[in-house]
C-alpha cells in the first residue's frame, strides 16, 4: 500500500465524519428548530393569563399592570405585538413566531408571549 492509497483513505473518512456531522445537525434542525406550536400563550409576571391557537387569526388587546396594553396579533399561524404603549417597543419590534419555545418579552409590561405545543395544554411546564 503506497503513500497515496493511505492518503485517500484518510480523506474518505474525513468526508464520512463530516457527512455525519451534517446528518446530525440536520437532525437536530429537525427536532428542535422546526417544530411549530400550536398555541401563543401569554404571561403576564410569569402568570398564564390565556392562550390563543395560532390556526385561528385574532387581535386581541392585553392589559398589562400600570394601564399596559400590548395588541396581540395572530395571523397565518404566527403570533406578533402588533402595537404596544410600552417605552421600548422591544416587543412590537420583535419578528413574528411560531415555534415551540419561542418568545415575545416585553420587560417594561411583565408580559410574555410563549408558543407552545397542544400537548403543553393544561399542564405543568417544566421547562419554565
Ligand atoms: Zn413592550
Amino acid at each position: 500500500m503506497g503513500t497515496n492509497d493511505r492518503k485517500k483513505i484518510r480523506n474518505d473518512i474525513i468526508l464520512a465524519v463530516v457527512l455525519l456531522a451534517v446528518a446530525a445537525a440536520a437532525m437536530l434542525f429537525w427536532h428542535f428548530g422546526k417544530v411549530e406550536g400550536d398555541f401563543a400563550v401569554v404571561l403576564i409576571d410569569g402568570v398564564e393569563t390565556a392562550r390563543y391557537a395560532l390556526d385561528t387569526d385574532t387581535e386581541v388587546v392585553i392589559h398589562t399592570d400600570n394601564a399596559g396594553e400590548n395588541t396581540l396579533v395572530i395571523a397565518g399561524g404566527k403570533a406578533y405585538v402588533g402595537a404596544a404603549n410600552c417605552p421600548d417597543l422591544v416587543c412590537a419590534g420583535h419578528r413574528a413566531i411560531s415555534r415551540v419555545g419561542e418568545t415575545i418579552v416585553c420587560l417594561p409590561h411583565k408580559l410574555v408571549i410563549k408558543i407552545t405545543a397542544a400537548s403543553d395544554a393544561g399542564g405543568v411546564d417544566m421547562a419554565a
